[in-house]
């Protein structure tokens, strides 16, 4: 029988990389599996099967798809020892798959169909749930689509919600909560497999979305120059990791916001005051900026027009 490790131990130098290196692969009659987040020069997500003891590995790019309307790019990989269920750290910079890796997920899994060109498995992991399929489309390229419903609920439309202008601030301050208007430019910014379409137009945004890992996010903020420099200023949160916030009043993805601590050279999270209209607005006038956002406590986020946000100029 051909040694099914050889392309592994081809690609790796025993004395540089803390992975495995077993000599030959056991033969077990075992159903597990691991997925591994690796930050490597390209972020991806490894899943390994075992399989005729050995773990079958595709590293897919965005992650499990959370959702059968959309497939995921899996790119099949040479296969690994067992031992690897267990192997997290940090592989050298410079040696094959250089950065480091993490267990995102292990457990157990049902096989349905096993061919070279289609795997049909259920994931019984803390994570990982559910009915997959993985189908070759292109040599080493295949596609993973899951069968089961989505675990996720769908996305927010992709408008965001927008003040109406006033010449005076809310009587009832105490309903609201003031925040700078910051004259940027504005933008969502969703995030799924540790990666945004953002970044296309803003590519210093990628190691934003980057920092996100599998979390799936939708931020609204604003391109600010501060200081000379393009700079993301976040001031709600939509959706996060799988759940859409939009529903939900002000304070509560207020506070859902501020647990992310963006708190970067450029991204951060917008102050906001509950409140203190008067000091806000006569802070905004001292920096110059055009005015003051009052953000009503209790209401959901609404796509559009809203009463709800006002801006008053500073
Ligand atoms: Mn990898």
């Amino acid at each position: 029988m051909a040694d099914k490790l050889e392309k592994y131990r081809n690609k790796r130098d025993a004395s540089r990389t803390p992975e495995p290196m077993p000599d030959k692969a056991p033969s077990t009659g075992g159903s597990a599996f691991v997925i591994q987040e690796h930050h490597a020069s390209s972020l991806h997500w490894d899943l390994r099967l075992e399989h005729d003891g050995v773990l079958a590995s595709w590293a897919i790019p965005k992650g499990l798809p959370g959702d059968p309307a959309t497939n995921h790019l899996a790119v099949h990989t040479e296969d690994h020892p067992m031992e690897y269920l267990d192997f997290h750290g940090e592989i050298p910079k410079g040696e094959y798959g250089g950065g480091s890796m993490t267990i995102w997920d292990r457990g157990t899994y049902e096989g349905e169909k096993w061919s070279d060109r289609e795997v049909k498995v259920v994931l019984h992991g803390r994570r990982a749930k559910g009915r997959f399929v993985l189908f070759r489309t292109d040599g080493k390229n295949w596609m993973i689509h899951r069968m089961d419903p989505p675990t996720r609920d769908p996305f927010p439309p992709p408008e965001p919600m927008l003040a109406i202008e006033r010449s005076r601030l809310p009587r009832d301050a105490d309903e609201y909560a003031f925040e700078f208007a910051w004259g940027g430019s504005r933008l969502l910014v969703p995030i799924v497999g540790g990666r945004t379409e953002a970044a296309r137009r803003h590519p210093w945004l990628r190691p934003f979305a980057r920092s996100f890992g599998s979390r799936t996010a939708v931020l609204d903020g604003e391109i600010v120059t501060l200081a000379g420099s393009e700079v993301l200023v976040c001031y709600d949160l939509l959706y996060d990791d799988g759940r859409s916030l939009t529903g939900q009043p002000y304070t509560a993805r207020r506070a859902a916001l501020e647990a992310l601590e963006l708190s970067a050279a450029r991204w951060q999270t917008a102050p906001s005051w509950p409140g203190q209209a008067k000091a806000v607005r006569q802070a905004a006038r001292e920096q110059g900026l055009p005015g003051v956002v009052a953000k009503r406590l209790d209401s959901p986020y609404e796509a559009g027009e809203s009463k709800h946000w006002i801006l008053v100029p500073a």
